[in-house]
């Protein structure tokens, strides 16, 4: 029967190592009690050996899952840290010694760690079972110790004496049982005493018949019941040696001789006794055979934890990233969808927009053909000096700075301005895909999608720019415009000039609040018009602002312009004009070789870029999100998994037969 308790606990260690999951885990028996109850005493005795942290400044930091292995034909005993990989340490004093420093390595300011140190003992003198030790409960902090050090170890505790765990519940014979800490805290989450264990220590230091009343208690009954214990031998034995074990035997003797010169209260057959149970050897027993009812009645809800837990662990790193890949290409899609010749030509105008704003700006505004100024800066291009060319009939003139103007527009390089443009859109519209993607939290996916974008409009760009200059080259010897041209033309400039005017008026009351208010700011500017007319130096920065806004002041003038014969005088008409027939004519032909080619190439590129990562890629990128990380970890842990549920199948089969040998026999 015993064998069944060794294998659940070899299936609960399987369990440790495919990592900490409150429901992927067989019960333990978890030990608590206030600090000095005798805890550490009890374990020792249980194990034989001294092989805890002591000292009165010490305290436990770390919950030690002890897992006693028994092997009857092991000639040693050891013990051994499975995470740590010290091997098999048969110096129970280096066990102690790395306790401590595990313990010491829990920084000062967390008080304690719910990471627990994973400790086997091998021996023939052990019983198979699985504890876990936590830190002992405070009553009062000591000076050098953190304020919330017993809040957090009595968080920790609370933690681990949940259920199914069985709790060994340890008290002092010489404190009063209603002031036990640890009987209070397993009253909290098992109220009804059903799978607390009291352990009274200290027997030795109470009178007998005391003793005996404590173990019979009734006002705290458990179902479990009590054992009285002595775990320490009298100072003047001199048998308390380190790490041996006569350790054991001399203790079981002398607590024997004690229960025994007492057997009117400790001894078990005399019905005076209240039946009363007492010492270590029936403690290790009352531990073994509760454990072992407690890991058999948790198979079947384990079990069944693993099998759930396996369904789940289908999702790989591949589907995954196929999910992610199809989102996303579905994402990329829609927005294909949305972004149609209308988009194009739209981006295309407003930039176009821009270009012959500024252009009215510089030929134009502030340039009356009948005041010519003096120039105010050097370098001026070559439709400035043409402001400053002898005066000719006004319309002539006109003429002149139109052609020139429409000149400088055709030949601005709208090839290349028109390509960039979109191209850069496009770029910004797959950033911000990603950022909304599947593939945001994944900065490796990141680079890559907005990286293949970049490769491929930058590929695309460069033939593309220069082919669609070709196809704009007509419109720099003759630009032909329809009525509907002019009249759309028209349109067009009024909302625009009206939004550019918005603006200017905005950029003048900022230029008027870094010159310190309107009166000031008029000042510089009717100054600046004085310097406009004479020839005085300027160069302080104000000055510069109150430039700005003297050309920012001037209202931008509207004329009729109903008919295509004035057009010289209405520049900002016909120029819009030529804008718009540019932003056509660009907007075909990158629809076609830019937009089409790269709606065409991205999603194909996005996928040769995914099917080229390595295993070990796509698992990295895999695990840059958090969510499907946890799913991987517990893949990883599949077989192992597979293996635990086949063993506990064939262990509740095993236990099942001998249920009905039992009934039979
Ligand atoms: P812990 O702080 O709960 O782990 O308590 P320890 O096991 O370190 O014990 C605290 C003190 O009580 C130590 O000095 C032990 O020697 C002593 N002690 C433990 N068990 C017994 C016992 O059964 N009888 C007597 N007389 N002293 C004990």
């Amino acid at each position: 029967m015993m064998m069944l308790t060794k294998k659940m606990i070899e299936i609960r260690s399987l369990l440790q190592t495919v990592g900490q999951s409150d429901t992927l885990t067989l019960p333990s028996i978890v030990v608590i009690g206030s600090q000095s109850s005798g805890k550490s005493s009890v374990l020792e005795a249980i194990v034989g050996h001294e092989f805890l942290p002591k000292g009165s400044n010490m305290v436990t930091r770390r919950p030690i899952e002890l897992t006693l292995v028994n092997s009857p034909k092991a000639q040693a005993e050891y013990a051994e840290f499975p995470t740590l990989g010290l091997g098999k340490l048969t110096d129970f004093s280096q066990v102690q010694r790395t306790l401590t420093d595990l313990n010491l390595a829990v920084p000062a300011e967390d008080c304690v760690s719910d990471d627990p140190i994973q400790l086997r003992i091998h021996s023939p003198h052990v019983p198979d079972l699985s504890l876990i030790d936590l830190p002992g409960y405070i009553q009062v902090t000591s000076h050098d110790q953190p304020m919330e050090l017993k809040e957090k170890i009595s968080q920790l505790c609370d933690k681990y004496i949940q259920p199914p765990n069985v709790i060994l519940a340890i008290s002092a014979a010489d404190v009063d049982l209603a002031n036990s800490t640890s009987l209070r805290a397993s009253r909290r989450v098992d109220p009804r005493g059903e799978r607390t264990i009291g352990v009274i220590t200290k027997m030795d230091l109470v009178d007998p018949a005391r003793g005996a009343a404590i173990l019979a208690d009734k006002n705290y009954p458990l179902r479990l019941g009590y054992v009285g214990v002595i775990c320490r031998l009298p100072p003047q034995s001199g048998l308390f040696s380190r790490g041996s074990a006569p350790l054991t035997a001399a203790l079981t003797r002398h607590e024997s001789a004690y229960f025994s010169s007492h057997p009117t209260y400790f001894d078990a057959s005399n019905p005076a006794s209240g039946g009363v149970t007492v010492g270590t050897p029936a403690l290790r027993k009352k531990l073994m055979t509760t454990l072992e009812a407690s890991m058999s009645a948790s198979l079947a809800t384990t079990a069944q934890a693993i099998r759930q837990e396996l369904d789940e662990a289908t999702y790989d790193a591949e589907t995954y990233l196929a999910e992610s890949v199809d989102g996303f290409k579905h994402d990329f899609r829609s927005f294909a969808e949305s972004f149609g010749r209308r988009e194009v030509q739209a981006l295309l105008k407003h930039e176009l927009d821009q270009q012959v704003l500024n252009l009215l700006a510089q030929r134009y505004w502030n340039r009356p053909v009948e005041t010519l100024e003096p120039p105010i800066e050097h370098g001026q291009s070559a439709m400035e000096t043409l402001a400053s060319l002898p005066k000719s009939t006004d319309d002539e003139l006109w003429r002149i700075k139109l052609d020139a103007s429409v000149a400088s527009l055709t030949k601005l390089g709208i090839g290349r301005l028109a390509t960039t443009v979109v191209a850069s859109n496009l770029s910004d519209q797959i950033t911000s895909l990603v950022a909304s993607s599947s593939f945001a939290g994944s900065p490796y996916a990141r680079s890559a999608i907005i990286d293949a974008a970049a490769s491929i409009l930058r590929e695309l760009s460069y033939d593309t720019s220069d082919e669609l200059e070709i196809c704009l080259k007509p419109y720099k010897f003759r630009i032909d415009l329809s009525d509907s041209d002019w009249a759309t033309g028209r349109e067009n400039i009024a909302t625009a000039l009206r939004s550019e005017l918005k603006d200017c008026e905005a950029a003048l009351a900022s230029v008027e609040d870094v010159m310190g208010g309107r009166k000031k700011a008029r000042d510089v500017i009717s100054f600046i018009d004085k310097v406009r007319k004479g020839d005085i130096q300027l160069d302080n920065t104000s000055v510069a602002a109150g430039r700005e806004a003297v050309f920012l002041r001037d209202p931008v003038k509207s004329r009729g312009c109903a008919r295509q014969t004035d057009k010289f005088r209405c520049p900002e008409v016909f120029l819009d004009a030529v804008a718009s027939k540019l932003a056509e004519t660009s907007e075909l032909f990158l629809t076609a070789e830019l937009v089409g080619k790269f709606e065409w190439l991205f999603p194909r590129e996005i996928d040769a870029k995914f099917r080229a990562l390595t295993p070990q890629q796509l698992e990295q990128f895999a695990r840059e999100d958090p969510k499907v990380r946890r799913h991987l970890d517990l893949v990883r842990r599949k077989d192992l998994l597979d293996r635990v549920l086949r063993e506990m199948e064939a262990l509740r089969a095993l236990e099942q037969a001998e249920g009905r040998r039992r009934r039979s026999g």
